[in-house]
């Protein structure tokens, strides 16, 4: 499960996301009261996207017809979302290959 921060760790303050118009990031999330950084935030699309992947690992993981190989790279991947880590443009490219596959 992901677990969502919805006070500052360091005074308990509101957080904010600040929308931010230049750069790598979609926004900054912060304490409204300490100013304390949190993490950075993604865009709506990047989000839906996830979410779209997400749904078909689930979808996949939930399947008896892989073979061997396809399963346990499933799993690793599963375990990846988990531990908030981000695909790789190979591992999102095997998994639109695999539903394709099966769906
Ligand atoms: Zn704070």
């Amino acid at each position: 499960m992901h677990l969502t921060l919805t006070n500052c760790p360091n005074c308990n303050g509101p957080l904010r996301e600040l929308i931010l118009h230049s750069g790598l990031h979609y926004s900054r999330v912060e304490c409204a009261e300490c100013e304390r950084f949190i993490r950075w935030g993604r865009s709506p699309s990047s989000v839906a996207k996830q979410q779209i992947l997400e749904h078909k690992i689930n979808w996949l993981a939930a399947r008896t017809s892989l073979n061997e190989w396809e399963a346990s790279f499933i799993a690793s991947i599963g375990q990846q979302i988990d531990n908030r880590k981000n695909l790789s443009p190979k591992q999102t490219e095997w998994v639109e290959r695999l539903y394709q596959k099966y769906a």
